[in-house]
């Protein structure tokens, strides 16, 4: 399989060549199709996997055209800081072609005003943690989440393990339900699937 199948836009295979990929890998070609459908998916995916891609593909394919006024559109949450500057990196690099597109950051440890003033231009995709998330949204009336049309939960059973679930639930409610959502997770247990459970629309599940 190669990328030329799964029938992508010019600037999305042009950041995909940037980035020296030339074919998906196992999991990148079971959801790319899938998500680009619309639908939601649940993937057991580990780190090195591809998974990063394996949902940056359709978000960005989404996003390829994309209105005049300013809007959030995409949140992907993440356990970690550290994970969510890595997917904004490679969401930046593989986004690079698709003009004018925005990425923005709601992340503990980072200067909260500076990611307040940013958030306030609405940028087409904001990569988060949680706790600083919901943050921004009580607090910033002017970061506005209705919006939003694709929701990425990534690593769901490492964010558990820090303790998340109650800023999960709340942020799945501040995010309209008429939305996509992809969640990824290396492992499933119980509340991984109350998780999904609340979360999730006939969800497609790839396990690979
Ligand atoms: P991830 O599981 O998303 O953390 O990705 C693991 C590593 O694989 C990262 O270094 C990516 O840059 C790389 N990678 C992801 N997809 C591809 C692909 N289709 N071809 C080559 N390398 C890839």
């Amino acid at each position: 399989q190669s990328f030329q199948t799964l029938s992508l836009s010019r600037p999305v295979h042009r950041g995909l060549s940037s980035l020296g990929y030339s074919k998906p890998s196992p999991i990148q070609g079971a959801v790319i199709p899938i998500a680009l459908l619309g639908k939601d998916v649940i993937a057991g995916a580990v780190t090195g996997s591809g998974k990063t891609a394996a949902y940056l593909i359709p978000i960005l394919e989404r996003l390829v055209y994309r209105p005049k006024v300013a809007t959030t559109r995409v949140v992907v949450l993440t356990p970690t800081r550290e994970l969510a500057i890595q997917v904004c990196d490679v969401g930046r690099k593989l986004g690079q072609f698709i003009s004018g597109l925005r990425f923005g950051m709601a992340v503990g440890g980072l200067n909260l005003r500076v990611q307040e003033q940013e958030l306030k231009t609405r940028p087409d995709i904001v990569v988060a943690t949680p706790g600083r998330f919901i943050d921004h949204v009580r607090n910033s009336p002017s970061f506005q989440v209705d919006g939003v049309e694709i929701l990425v939960v990534d690593e769901a059973d490492r964010m558990l393990e820090e303790g998340f679930q109650k800023e999960l639930t709340e942020i799945l409610s501040l995010i309209p339900s008429k939305r996509q959502t992809l969640l990824f997770s290396a492992t499933m247990n119980n509340s991984i699937k109350d998780l999904i459970q609340l979360s999730l629309h006939k969800p497609v599940r790839i396990m690979i």
